[in-house]
C-alpha cells in the first residue's frame, strides 16, 4: 500500500506526523483496495523473509507503522508474534479488525496506536528480534531520528550472522558468535554444548532479562547501565557472570552489589559468599542478623546456613552480656533526684526501657545509638550511666568476629 500519490496532496506542514495521522485515519478502509496492495505486500514480504532467518517459534517483529497489517499478515506465519504499532487509531483498527477476520490469535498478532518515544516501558518492555517498516520510511521527515528510535526495540543481543543460539529459560532466543563468547568468558564452551554451525538451540537456565545483559558484555558496544537496574535483577546477573566466568563484567557487578548492601543484605551476602567475595561479606552479614529468621531460613543459601546460624550465636551471645550488664552497672553520676543512686527513679525507668528495646533481639544491637540516645532524652539524670552501658556494648559488638571466620 503505496501512500505516495495521496501524500504529495496534503498542504504542506511542518508536522508530518500529525498530518499523516489525519489523512490515514480517514481513509483508512480504503488502504488495502488499491488494485495492487495484494502483489507488492507479497513482494515486500517476500524480501524481508529472505533478510532475516525467522523462527515461527521464537521471533518477535515489531511492524512500526503497520498501516492495516496487510504485510504482517503475510509475515505471521514465519513468526512467533508480531506486534503492529501505528499513529493512525483508523490504521490500527483496520489492522485488529484484519487479525479477527482471520481468526489469528491477539498473542500472536496484534497492533496498538502509539506514538514511541524509545523508553524502557513501552511496548510492555518486550524488545524484538526484527523491526520491520514498510513502505512508510518516506513519510518521516526525520529518518535517522527514526531509525535510532527503532533500533532501541530490538534485542541488543541478537546477530543474523551467528554461530551458536541459546535459548533463555524463559524461551527466547539469544544468537550470539562463539568467537566473542571465547574471548570473555571462560564458562561458555560451547563445543561441549553442541558443535559449531549445526542449528541446535542450546538452553540456558537464566532468564531473558539476565542473558540479555550477560551477552552485552562480551561484545564491544556501550555496556548496560546497572544504575537502572533492581537488585533482585542484578543478583541474577552478578550469578550468571561468575557462572560463566565474564571476566568484564565481574568487577561491575561486585561494586553495584555491594552499593545494595543496606536495602537487601541477604541478596549480597548469599553472592558474597558463594563467590569467595570476603570484604563485602563482613559488611553485610551484621545487617542479615536483623532480619526476620523466618526469612533468613527461607533466602539464605542452605549450605552456608550452619555458618549463619553459628554467627547468629555469637550475637546472640553478646546481647546476653548487653542485658546483664543493665543490672550490673550502677548509676554512677551524682543523681539529682533521689540520695541513693541506685533507686533513682530516672535511672530505674531508663534500664527498663533500653531492656524492653534490646529484647531478645539480636538484630537490636546494630540499632544501638537510637535506643541510647531516646533513653537520653527521656531520662536525663541517667544519662552517665547510659552512656557507659553502651560503650560496653559497642565495644563487644566490635568483637564479634567477621563473617568469614564462620565459612
Ligand atoms: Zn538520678
Amino acid at each position: 500500500m503505496s501512500h505516495h500519490h495521496h501524500h504529495h496532496d496534503l498542504p504542506h506542514h511542518p508536522d508530518f506526523a500529525s498530518a499523516n495521522q489525519a489523512f490515514f485515519d480517514k481513509h483508512a478502509h480504503q488502504a488495502d483496495h488499491r488494485p495492487n496492495a495484494p502483489e507488492l505486500a507479497a513482494s515486500v514480504c517476500n524480501a524481508i523473509l529472505e533478510a532475516y532467518s525467522f523462527d515461527k517459534e521464537a521471533t518477535l517483529v515489531l511492524d512500526y507503522a503497520c498501516g492495516t497489517g496487510i504485510v504482517a499478515r503475510s509475515i505471521a506465519p514465519h513468526c512467533k508474534t508480531i506486534i503492529g504499532v501505528d499513529i493512525s487509531q483508523g490504521m490500527v483498527d483496520e489492522f485488529n479488525k484484519g487479525v479477527q477476520n482471520h481468526g489469528i490469535p491477539t498473542e500472536k498478532m496484534r497492533a496498538v496506536r502509539v506514538e514511541l518515544k524509545g523508553e524502557e516501558n513501552e511496548l510492555e518492555g518486550i524488545k524484538f528480534d526484527v523491526v520491520i517498516c514498510s513502505l512508510a520510511y518516506h513519510h518521516f521527515d526525520d529518518i535517522p531520528a527514526v531509525t535510532r528510535l527503532l533500533a532501541f526495540f530490538l534485542k541488543p543481543v541478537n546477530f543474523p550472522d551467528a554461530d551458536i543460539a541459546f535459548r533463555s529459560s524463559d524461551q527466547v532466543i539469544f544468537r550470539v558468535h562463539i568467537k566473542n563468547l571465547e574471548t570473555h568468558s571462560d564458562g561458555f564452551p560451547p563445543s561441549a554444548f553442541c558443535a559449531p554451525g549445526s542449528n541446535e538451540v542450546v538452553d540456558l537456565s537464566e532468564p531473558a532479562a539476565t542473558l540479555d545483559l550477560l551477552f552485552q558484555y562480551m561484545y564491544p558496544q556501550r555496556q548496560p547501565d546497572l544504575n537502572e537496574i533492581e537488585l533482585p535483577l542484578l543478583a541474577e546477573l552478578a550469578e550468571a557472570v561468575e557462572k560463566y566466568q565474564v571476566y568484564s563484567a565481574m568487577a561491575i557487578c561486585n561494586v553495584f552489589l555491594a552499593n545494595g548492601v543496606q536495602d537487601n543484605p541477604l541478596t549480597v551476602l548469599n553472592y558474597a559468599v558463594r563467590h569467595h567475595y570476603h570484604d563485602i561479606a563482613d559488611e553485610c552479614a551484621p545487617l542479615t542478623v536483623s532480619l526476620p529468621l523466618e526469612e533468613v531460613g527461607a533466602h539464605m543459601y542452605q549450605t552456608y546456613m550452619g555458618s549463619w546460624l553459628k554467627y547468629y550465636g555469637e550475637w546472640q551471645k553478646i546481647l546476653e552480656l548487653a542485658c546483664l550488664e543493665g543490672w550490673r552497672i550502677a548509676h554512677t553520676s551524682p543523681c539529682r533526684i533521689s540520695n541513693s543512686p541506685t533507686t533513682c527513679p530516672h535511672w530505674l525507668a531508663a534500664r527498663q526501657n533500653v531492656l524492653t528495646k534490646l529484647g531478645a533481639r539480636p538484630g537490636a544491637l546494630n540499632d544501638l545509638a537510637m535506643i541510647f540516645t531516646t533513653a537520653h532524652g527521656l531520662y536525663p539524670c541517667a544519662i552517665e550511666s547510659l552512656r557507659q552501658w553502651e560503650y560496653f556494648i559497642v565495644v563487644k559488638v566490635k568483637d564479634i568476629p567477621k563473617f568469614r571466620t564462620f565459612l
